[in-house]
């Protein structure tokens, strides 16, 4: 069974994919529009026309359970409707029984797919930890555990800050 990557804009951006000559590429079709620049283009362009690149979009599903999973991570104040729906699709291509690994140098799209047990590849090597972040007010010290509804503390009206709960290395 071959390896499929799902690739974000960041990836697209750089020269990552000629590493892996062999591998099947999948994105989603917001993920192409946002790549505005020639090179990113023409590169992408050449992927999808020799066949290594697919645009395939995710389904309402898996949307949904993506949208669950940032909110219990935290991360669904940061991530942007294409990026729940690059995560979407490593899901939907997993649930298919496939081998996936979601590629992104995004540090909210690779938390978010590791709490959904989607294998995460950061070419910059910079993501270690897989963190749980809650939002805690900076003057009465009030925690919320639903980050993404809470932005100004429902004590004493404070603007809330993004803080890490709970870290676990990535292996
Ligand atoms: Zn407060």
């Amino acid at each position: 069974m071959s390896q499929v990557y799902v690739v974000d804009a960041g990836v697209l951006f750089s020269t990552w994919t000629k590493k892996i000559p062999d591998a099947t590429l999948v994105t989603t079709s917001n993920i192409l529009s946002e790549l505005h620049n020639k090179p990113s283009q023409f590169r992408s362009e050449i992927l999808m026309v020799i066949n290594r690149m697919r645009a395939i979009d995710p389904e309402e599903k898996e949307i949904h359970r993506t949208t669950d999973a940032a909110s219990q991570s935290g991360d669904i104040s940061v991530l942007s409707e294409n990026d729940i729906e690059l995560i979407a699709l490593a899901l939907k291509i997993k649930n298919e029984g496939k081998k996936v690994t979601l590629v992104s140098t995004d540090f909210a799209v690779l938390n978010t797919a590791s709490h959904l047990d989607i294998a995460i590849l950061d070419p910059s090597g910079k993501f270690k930890e897989q963190i749980t972040w809650v939002r805690r007010c900076p003057a009465c010290k009030y925690k919320s555990k639903t980050p993404s509804d809470d932005i100004e503390c429902p004590v004493c009206g404070t603007e809330m800050r993004r803080m890490s709960l709970r870290k676990r290395k990535m292996s």
